[in-house]
């Protein structure tokens, strides 16, 4: 079920209508919109602010996970609780699934307006 995403220097080969049925067959493949979480999973040690923990020569607490988010021009990393772990990773990959079929979506619709055929 998996949908190898062509290049657009691929694109370039196929005909109009070749290139609306693989729009098409893309838009298809885009999933629950509604669950849509950009960002990046990341798993981070942390020290605390007690002096003479263990912390302070190295040995981290964690690791944690954190969601690095880009929004209104800056990163920020917000705090993912283990119990929203899952769901967390699911929506993140779920995103970056329909985010790949949109830029290729977006290469056709390119395509086609270079062809004089985008409607
Ligand atoms: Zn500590």
């Amino acid at each position: 079920m998996t949908c190898k995403l062509m290049a657009s220097s691929q694109l370039t080969e196929l005909s109009v209508r070749k290139l609306l049925a693989r729009r098409r067959l893309l838009a298809g493949r885009l999933s629950e919109p509604e669950r849509t979480l950009r960002g990046v999973l990341l798993r981070e040690g942390r020290s605390c602010s007690s002096e003479g923990c263990r912390c302070r020569r190295g040995e981290l607490h964690g690791p944690y996970t954190y969601l690095a988010v880009y929004t209104e021009g800056r990163s920020r990393t917000i705090y993912v609780p283990a119990a929203a772990r899952a769901a967390t990773e699911a929506h993140v990959a779920l995103t970056q699934r329909n985010e790949e079929l949109l830029l290729e979506i977006s290469q056709i619709n390119l395509e086609l307006l270079r062809r004089r055929a985008l409607e």
